[in-house]
């Protein structure tokens, strides 16, 4: 998984990496710092991310006397690290029985696909998992789910152009009966400014709630790297909406704007369950700070 994560961030690495070069040949001034800073915010680190890692930095510089670009670039391992660690907080699915997973997001997130992905990687856990095909506009996510339950064992409830809280309910009793671990209930995608969407989402909780007052157990905000800073105001909306408890975010691979973890952590930190650098079943991983950072710089 480390090699995996190495490749998949490359892009993100490759923007962080050019200041491996910089740092190499240079002897900390004004002129590299700012220069760094530019760097943070191109990998959509943000303003209050780049600005906190900077005091940091410069506190360091400072206080250790630090004189190489390479002691500098080992003091922005260790604060980006220590921003990242309160996200690092691996979902825990022991303590219901069914265990039931929300998944929201605007369309493209890769919410269904990760749907596959965390099915896969609970039952390498020895667990059932029931899916509920909660995308009832969109009948090539219903089929996709299908498909991916009848290839590996699952069994998905859908209901063809049905009410998604309905199909949710039903997932729920379903799971119930059938002793089933844990249930992820796919929705629609949709944007925080489609308000009547946004009210349906909501609703879709509230019905979960009814058929398990203890539930949902998790509420997993999907977000594609790719939208960079716009993720802090798709996090904010759907909060409201749905409270989310814990957040994936995918296609890490194909982005140089993976600092968008660093802005999530220092402007609304939420649990970063999962982290999605490819497409394959393996591609989807719990977010350790620690390995991130190791990816990223070494
Ligand atoms: P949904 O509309 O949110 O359900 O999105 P989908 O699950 O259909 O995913 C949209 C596209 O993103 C699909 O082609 C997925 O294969 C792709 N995708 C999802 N996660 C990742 C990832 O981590 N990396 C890459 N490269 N592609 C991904």
């Amino acid at each position: 998984w480390l090699d995996r994560l190495k490749t998949g961030l490359s892009r993100t690495r490759n923007q962080l990496g050019a200041l491996g070069s910089i740092f190499s040949l240079r002897k900390i001034d004004e002129d590299l710092l700012e220069e760094l800073e530019t760097t943070l915010l191109m990998a959509d680190c943000g303003v209050e991310a780049t600005t906190a890692l900077l005091t940091e930095l410069r506190r360091r510089w400072k206080q250790d006397k630090l004189e190489t670009g390479e002691q500098l670039q080992a003091v922005l391992a260790e604060a980006l690290r220590n921003l990242l660690l309160p996200l690092q907080a691996p979902l825990q699915t022991d303590g219901h029985k069914p265990f039931i997973i929300m998944l929201a997001g605007i369309n493209g997130a890769g919410k269904t696909t990760s749907i596959g992905k965390l099915a896969h990687h609970f039952q390498a856990q020895g667990k059932s998992v029931l899916l509920a095909a909660g995308d009832t506009f969109r009948a090539a996510a219903r089929e996709q789910l299908e498909e991916w339950g009848s290839r590996n064992n699952v069994v998905v409830i859908a209901q063809e152009g049905g009410d998604p809280a309905a199909v949710a309910f039903d997932a729920i009793t379903s799971a119930r009966s059938r002793g089933i671990d844990i249930v992820l209930i796919d929705t629609a995608g949709r944007l925080p400014t489609q308000l009547n969407l946004m009210d349906e989402i909501a609703k879709i909780r509230r019905v979960i709630q009814k058929a398990e007052p203890s539930g949902p157990h998790e509420v997993l905000l999907v977000l594609d790297a790719n939208i960079g800073q716009n993720a802090i105001a798709q996090l904010k909306a759907f909060d409201k909406a749905i409270n989310v408890t814990g957040l994936v975010v995918t296609k890490l691979d194909g982005t140089a704007k993976g600092g968008v973890v660093a802005a999530i952590a220092r402007t609304i930190p939420k649990p970063l369950r999962f982290i999605g650098v490819g497409e394959g079943i393996e591609d989807l991983q719990p977010f350790d700070a620690t390995e991130f950072v190791d990816a990223l710089f070494s």
